[in-house]
């Protein structure tokens, strides 16, 4: 049986892949400090409330072995980024690096990590491959292209094997409704529509309708949360098996981008309630579109996603949002 360390397994991605691992029959452990995550989110497996941080506390977890570390803890918020650039290079990067460390220490060589489109930057062409250069605009982007670059050097020097997995727009809810997003504050476009749709918000700031896109609207390409955990298990997979390269990465997005407004549209269409907009301006650091091109990780890991046409994603998402007290 498969042992697997989910650190982060109390947040929005990582709970769904605790359940999506405990489902498949794995042993799995979360580890997360609750400063975002909801403890109650996580379904299976042991839970152990710990920063991981600090290194007698990952001691402690990693001495009981796995197979492989799946790493989802890390601050997510571009503006914030900005604005407190210490916290985010202290828990995104320092951190990361001690994880990595005790992971050798304790002869666990295997890793799963979040990474981001934020990595690319302004996009050159679209849709985005693996090819495209990685020049971020925010440290946010930067923190996690750091980690990617020191994961490229580990795998060279030791050996260290993983897979960085590129989100595009993280969204949806578990299809059976017992999972979704909970971010505090929120900021992601899907939840606040629904959350305007549910009446629990005003109105919805459009960020800019003077884009060079159809409807002047930012596109995006959103991604279920089920699939991109169906990535990680897949990568999973890979590592165990011994195949590709021992630094791997892919970009993770259905292919297909939506304008703001499209979402819009179909939020008030799965709902059956009208969305009050503010047009807002330009949001700084928003590119006007950005679009994966999945195909390297359909090919190498046989990924498929299977929610993420955006009217599944949005249902997902309300069904979640109206169960919400
Ligand atoms: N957006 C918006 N209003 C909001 C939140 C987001 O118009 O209240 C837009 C944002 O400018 C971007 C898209 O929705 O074009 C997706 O933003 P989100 O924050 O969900 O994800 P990001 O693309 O920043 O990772």
């Amino acid at each position: 049986m498969l042992n697997v360390l989910v650190v982060g397994g109390a947040g929005f991605i990582g709970s769904h892949m605790v359940k999506m691992l405990g489902q498949t029959g794995c042993r799995v452990t979360t580890l997360d400090d609750l400063s975002s995550g909801h403890r109650d989110a996580v379904l299976y497996g042991d839970f152990v409330q710990g920063d991981m941080g600090d290194r007698a506390v990952l001691d402690a977890v990693l001495s009981r072995g796995f197979d492989a570390v799946m790493h989802f803890a890390s601050f997510i918020q571009v503006g914030e980024s900005v604005q407190k650039p210490a916290l985010y290079y202290q828990n995104n990067v320092v951190k990361t690096l001690g994880l990595l460390d005790a992971m050798r220490a304790h002869g666990i060589q295997r890793f799963v990590f979040s990474s981001t489109a934020a990595t690319f930057g302004e996009p050159q062409y679209s849709p985005i491959d693996e090819k495209h250069p990685q020049q971020p605009v925010n440290p946010y982007g930067r923190t996690k292209l750091m980690v990617e670059q020191v994961l490229a050097d580990y795998a060279l020097a030791y050996g260290f094997r993983s897979v960085s997995l590129r989100y595009f727009n993280a969204a949806g809810a578990d299809p059976e409704g017992q999972l979704g997003e909970r971010h505090d504050p929120e900021t992601h476009l899907i939840p606040l529509v629904l959350q305007v749709a549910a009446g629990r918000r005003p109105h919805l700031q459009v960020f800019g309708r003077d884009y060079d896109t159809p409807d002047g609207t930012c596109i995006r390409d959103y991604v279920h949360v089920t699939d991109l955990c169906s990535a990680h298990a897949l990568a999973l997979q890979s590592l165990m098996a011994g195949q590709g390269a021992d630094c791997q990465a892919y970009n993770l997005g259905s292919g297909h981008g939506f304008s703001v407004q499209e979402v819009i549209d179909t939020a008030q269409k799965v709902s059956g309630r009208s969305v009050a907009v503010m047009d807002s301006p330009r949001r700084p650091g928003d590119p006007s579109r950005l679009v994966a091109d999945p195909t390297m990780a359909r090919q190498n890991l046989g990924w498929q996603p299977q929610h993420s046409d955006l009217r599944t994603l949005i249902e997902h998402a309300w069904r979640w949002e109206t169960r919400q007290a």
